[in-house]
């Protein structure tokens, strides 16, 4: 590997050594791979992303595409991934100390747009297998989704402020890359949307940026669990930052609202020993993957389990008995969107499902979507 004048560079850490078990590129095949960046001497090889829709219909999902996800989509893959490259200043820009460094890479990043901003020292299990990187310091950028939105999940609305959060990070890490390479320092960029190289949540959570919950999303001290991330990293030396609990693991232990509203039932009533420690020393809960994905593939998404958290309310948390004070996403749970049984996974029990909180669920569904039937099913197009 070479760098932007054509010397060998140093590899720091790769996962080259241990082949994956299985590839993407063997599982989904070469062909669904967008080469928008294709790998090349001159930068890290590696594929910037899959077409979404190849990947789920590989699986057996259904791709549902609105016309603005899929313009989101294509945009983040065509215009924002080149734009995560570019040339390094030939004049490097020196700091007084890792610390001035720091301080200016978080007011840069905020000024850009990131709601909160974290750093760590890489280590390599940050990357997947497979995957390699340069640089040494990863920054961890958090921008907010719209909590709206959520309000009915899985539905177009919540898909679509995924993506579209995805997106914004995708602009956020353009600027913020374009300025660390104007100081003269290289850095990468992680694809916001396909497939990334960086283990995001074990990042950020070193980063500062919060705590697993239950739910297997990172909470936020102050944005609670309804945020995205991305990573940049690069090679300016900047200090890094302290862990932040914020109180997640006790919160965790006395609350299963996002247990309750799970429509898989993917999320676990304890937590494991056998799935090793969190940054903070606790055993992991385990979302079981093999319930939720199957589940979220087949719609536009799922995310109930970050839109019923009450960590990001945790002011009212007092309320968990059914004070009606505060307004609670409607999953429609029992029926899918789109006229499709029941997945035989879901074994929440009939009585239990509306359980948390009910003060929501007798009232009429103020933010149903209007294109669909109070039944779940998608209301006959008249013209
Ligand atoms: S995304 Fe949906 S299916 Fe997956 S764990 Fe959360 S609530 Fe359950
Ligand atoms: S809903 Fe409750 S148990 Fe689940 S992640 Fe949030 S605070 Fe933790």
């Amino acid at each position: 590997m070479t760098d932007q004048s054509g010397k060998p560079k140093e590899v720091i850490f790769t996962k080259r050594g241990s082949e994956p078990q299985l590839s993407f590129q063997k599982y989904y095949g070469e062909e669904n791979y967008v080469p928008v960046v294709k790998s090349n001497e001159k930068s890290t090889p590696y594929f910037v992303g899959r077409r979404w829709q190849d990947l789920w219909e590989a699986e057996g999902g259904v791709a549902r595409y609105d016309d603005e996800v899929l313009a989101l989509v294509v945009d983040s893959q065509e215009r924002q991934v080149p734009l995560f490259f570019g040339p390094v200043a030939e004049q490097r820009i020196k700091f007084k100390s890792p610390e001035a460094a720091s301080e200016h890479i978080k007011k840069k990043s905020i000024e850009f747009g990131a709601s909160d901003v974290g750093i760590t020292e890489l280590i390599p299990t940050d990357l997947y297998q497979g995957c390699e990187t340069r640089e040494r310091y990863a920054i961890a950028l958090a921008l907010p989704m719209r909590y709206p939105e959520f309000k009915v999940t899985p539905s177009p609305a919540a898909g679509l402020e995924a993506v579209r959060s995805y997106h914004e990070c995708g602009e956020v890490a353009i600027k913020l890359s374009q300025h660390i390479r104007s100081l003269g320092y290289t850095c990468e960029v992680d694809t916001p949307m396909g497939d990334g190289r960086f283990v995001q949540v074990p990042i950020a959570e070193r980063a500062g940026l919060g705590a697993l919950g239950r739910h297997g999303s990172l909470m936020h001290p102050t944005l609670g669990p309804n945020f995205r991330l991305i990573i940049v990293v690069t090679s300016i030396p900047m200090a890094v930052d302290s862990l932040r609990e914020g109180g997640v693991a006790k919160l965790c232990d006395s609350c299963k609202a996002c247990r309750r509203y799970c429509p898989a039932d993917a999320i676990p009533d304890h937590r494991s020993p056998e799935a090793g420690k969190d940054s903070f020393g606790n055993d992991r809960y385990v979302v079981d993957t093999g319930k939720c994905y199957p589940y979220m593939k087949k719609d536009y998404s799922c995310g109930a389990c970050v839109a019923a958290c009450i960590y990001h309310r945790k002011q009212w948390a007092r309320d968990y008995d059914g004070a009606p004070i505060m307004e609670y996403p409607d999953v429609p749970m029992g029926r899918r969107l789109h006229d499709e049984p029941l997945p035989p996974f879901d074994s929440v029990p009939e009585e239990e499902k509306h359980f948390y909180p009910r003060v929501n669920r007798g009232q009429p569904k103020k933010y149903w979507p209007s294109n669909m039937n109070l039944d779940g099913t998608l209301k006959k197009q008249t013209k």
